[in-house]
Order: structure tokens, then sequence, then C-alpha cells
């Protein structure tokens, strides 16, 4: 086992974002690339904005994708346990030796104070309230006050926070993998809290001191982390810890325009950001997996967003892109999300599937009770002849809706341009040919409606769009005489009836 240790550690607050998927995607392809530990850690100190059910989403994500933790809650590990609201007493001792080596103070400033500061501020134009060591020595904390009234404070035991001190005038400069050398002034950055008053750790020292005990060796997240890493860095620095290596992933973009991929976007525009389908009471987003795509499809489509393996190539399996993969390929810029991308992904893979495999999908989709009518033979026909005619799952069913029943719509315009009543004698012929047919094959059917065709000197153009429309209400549908034969006898015979009726109401 190689000492890669990587973690996703995303915060349970809703539906896991498809820009989080592609996080864990790239953890994952780098612990199984190095041979190394992919953990999944929840990280979930916030308890506000914790919210029920967003952890079994995150996991049930994972695994529909087949990027499985090796260690997590409920994956077992050494280094457990991996939800930050079960580790609380861990954090206590980090946060006193940060305090006694000077580098953390505690603050006692109530709500109040600091909205009456922030307004204040906000009065002389100061917009962005900072925290910062000039605020730091007009507040009320172990740094300003007297060392009698800290005392008395602290044996009051009421609302203390303690907070990271941060040095003055210092330029403070690591390493990102992406980026190169990154630096960030001191003065620009705040006294964060680390510790709340209800003895929670916030976020920053949490992820710190969590990722030294895991014994994290890369940290690979998202670019909006980019600024607290500062923090973090000067945090390692206090602990005399040696900080992970750092990847900042670039942000993903909406398809339109710049910015944030965000949730409203996929609602104007139909299109899933989500993995799987969220049902959060007034919140409801629709998912990748529901909306009929493959997990593969999708893995290949998000692998791309923001990393390639230095050339062209876009098909890939999740072997190959473990094997294609490092962090020095991974791009700055960010990229934008092209769903009609993803779905060319996902036709690809739909594509390259076997039928059976195709089958046993749509019997776990919510066109089950649909496909439960039909038989295996029938549906493994259907799906072979729909399968390059589909982007995503429920077009086998909606695409291919003539296979199951009559034509829901028909194609009256092309009906009307190409049906020629003079040629109604030929159609009468051919529907006797149909019907005395035994064999109902496409290849007897085709036999017998070409020769007749050539033998009358009839063109095909003249006959086979009529027969195509009348039979599945499109001229897109897939071979007319293997549909023919699937569809059966008596139901071309059904159709034929309905379909020359309405010609002759519209011819
Ligand atoms: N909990 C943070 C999140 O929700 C994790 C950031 C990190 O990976 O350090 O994204």
């Amino acid at each position: 086992m190689s000492n890669t240790r990587v973690r996703f550690a995303p915060s349970p607050t809703g539906p896991l974002h498809i820009g989080g998927v592609r996080t864990a995607l790239y953890n994952y392809l780098l612990a199984k690339k190095t041979g190394g530990t992919f953990i999944l850690r929840i990280e979930d100190t916030d308890q506000n904005r914790y919210v029920e059910g967003a952890e079994d989403y995150i996991k049930e994500a994972l695994e529909w994708f087949g990027i499985q933790p090796d260690e997590g809650p409920g994956y077992g590990g050494a280094h457990g346990p991996y939800r930050q609201s079960e580790r609380k007493e861990m954090y206590a001792q980090y946060v006193k030796e940060m305090v006694d080596s000077g580098n953390a103070y505690y603050a006692f400033d109530t709500e109040e104070e600091l909205s009456k500061v922030r307004e204040e501020e906000k009065e002389k134009g100061n917009h962005s309230f900072k925290y910062n060591w000039e605020v730091r020595s007009k507040m009320r904390n172990s740094t300003s006050l007297p060392k009698e009234e800290t005392d008395r404070l602290l044996a009051e035991g009421n609302n203390i926070t303690v907070r990271l001190k941060i040095p003055q005038n210092e330029t403070i400069t690591f390493t990102d993998i992406v980026r190169g050398e990154v630096s960030f002034e001191s003065n620009e950055l705040d006294d964060k809290v680390i510790m709340k008053a209800d003895g929670m750790p916030t976020y920053h020292l949490a992820n710190i001191v969590d990722d030294h005990l895991m014994e994290i060796s890369h940290v690979i997240r998202g670019e909006e982390w980019l600024s607290s890493t500062a923090h973090h860095a000067l945090m390692y620095r206090f602990m005399g810890w040696t900080a992970p290596q750092f990847a900042h992933l670039p942000l993903i973009l909406n398809p339109t325009g710049g910015g944030k991929l965000s949730k409203r976007h996929g609602a104007k525009f139909g299109f899933p950001v989500f993995p799987l389908q969220w049902d959060g009471g007034e919140e409801t987003f629709q998912g990748f997996r529901e909306d009929g795509f493959d997990a593969d499809a999708v893995v290949n489509f998000l692998a791309l967003l923001g990393w390639n393996p230095g050339d062209d190539k876009e098909m890939m399996s999740k072997e190959e892109m473990i094997e294609l993969f490092s962090l020095d390929k991974i791009v700055k810029s960010g990229a934008k999300f092209d769903f009609d991308k993803a779905k060319w992904f996902n036709q690809q893979y739909i594509m390259s599937k076997s039928e059976a495999d195709i089958l046993t999908t749509l019997k776990s989709s919510k066109d089950a009770e649909k496909i439960s009518q039909y038989d295996d033979t029938f549906m493994l026909k259907a799906i072979q002849l729909m399968k390059e005619r589909v982007s995503v799952y429920p077009d086998f069913i909606s695409n291919g809706q003539y296979l199951f029943s009559l034509p829901a719509e028909y194609d009256n315009k092309t009906l009307k341009k190409k049906y020629k009543a003079e040629n109604q004698v030929h159609f009468d012929a051919i529907h006797e040919l149909i019907s005395s047919d035994e064999d109902f094959t496409a290849e007897s059917l085709s036999g017998k409606i070409k020769s007749y065709i050539t033998d009358n000197e009839l063109s095909f153009g003249a006959i086979f769009p009529i027969l195509r429309i009348v039979l599945s209400g499109t001229m897109k549908g897939p071979d007319l005489f293997a549909m023919m034969e699937l569809i059966g006898k008596e139901d071309v015979l059904i159709r034929w009836k309905a379909g020359f009726a309405l010609i002759e109401n519209i011819a």
C-alpha cells in the first residue's frame, strides 16, 4: 500500500452537487492510480446546516458511480470515527495547544457586540468587515483584556470562542499542484473562529486536525477553498505539522456565460446538476440517474471537466482513467458544463452496452412497470432496434413509443407530400402480401415488398415513407422490416388500418 491517502470531505448540508462528485472522482482516481487509500469524511461540525438524509445521499451517489471509499463511515478503516461530530472530544486539545503557544486566543464578544462593530464599519464605508489584528485590539478577548479579566470571563464560561491569531505583515505562501506558488498577505486574513461557543470546532480547525490525524497526503478540493488554505497553512505551522500537498480544482461553469454551475441554472434549463434525484420537502431536484444516465458515462464526462490525459482522448473506462490520471494534467481555468456533451457520452456508452445489460437497467428504472408488460425476447429486440437512437435510457420507451403501441402522432406533413392516390392499388397489393406472409420475418417481408416495388417499376421513395409513417408515425424509426417483425402481423395490420384511415382524411 502506498502512502497516498486522499479524502473527500463533504458537509452534509443537502444533496451532493455534481462538482462535488468530480472532486470525489479525482481523489478516487489518484488513490487507485497510486495504490493508495480513498477516504470519505463527513464534515458535520456545523449543526445548523445539517440536513437529514444528506450523508446517505452522498454514499448512494458515490456507490452508484462505483467510486467507493476504502475508509469512511460504514466503510471501516483504522482512522475513524469518520464523522466530525463524533470526534468532538479530539479537537479540544489542539485548540488548547494553539492557545498555549500564543497562536490562538479566547474571544468573549457577543453576537450583539459583533454586529455593532460590523454596522459601524459599514457606516464608514467598509463593507468587508474582518476581525483582524486591528479589530482584535478593540474587542473583548484574551489579547486585549487584562489577564485577571480574561481569567474571570473564562471562569464564568459564557460565550467563549477561540480565534486564530493571524500574524501581521507576513506573506503566506504555499504550493498548489494546479496553480503553483500561491501567496496571501496576512493583513488581508481574518482571525477565524476555530472553536465555537458550544465547544464545536469550526470547519477550519477540524479540517486540518483530521487531515493530520488521518495522515492525508493530498488535499484535492474545489477552488473555492483556495483562500482558506492560507489559514490552513498557518495552522499547520502553528501545530508544527507537515501540511499535505494541495490541489485546488477549477470551477465548473454554467453552460452559458460565466459563473459557477448552479442548481438554479439546472432548473431553468431542465438539466440535472445532481447525481441522484433529491426530494427534500419543498426542494426537489432532478438527478442524472433518474433522468436516464449511465453512471459510467457521467463519470467519463465529469473526469474531463478540468482534466485531460494530455491528448484528445475522450472515451475512457474507469480503468483507463486510473491509468492515465495525474494531478499535473488538471487545468487551471474553469470548465464549462456542456449538457449536450453529457448526452453524447451517454449515447456512446449506451451503444456499447449489451441489450441484456440495458434491459437490466430499464427494469430498475421508472419505466419498469411499462416494461413488465412485455417479455424479455420482445424487449431485447426492441432495445436492439432503438440502441443507436437514444441518448438517455427513458428514450427507449419515449422515442420508441411506436414499438409498444399505436403511434401517438403521425408526421402528417410527409404523409401529405409523399402519398399519391394512384399508388393506393399498390398499397392494397402490399397489404395483401403482408397479410398472407406466414413467416413474418424482416427477411421475408423485405424480400416480398422490395420485389413487388421493383417488379412494378415503382420507386422505393414513393412507398417506404408511407409504410414507415403508417407503422411508426415518424420517418426517424429503425429498419422498417425489422420493426414489422417485432411488432408482429396482427399489430401491423391494425396500424395499417389506422394509418390509411388517417391518410384518407388528410390527403
Ligand atoms: N467540508 C468541505 C466541503 O463541504 C470540505 C472542503 C475540503 O475538502 O477541505 O466542501
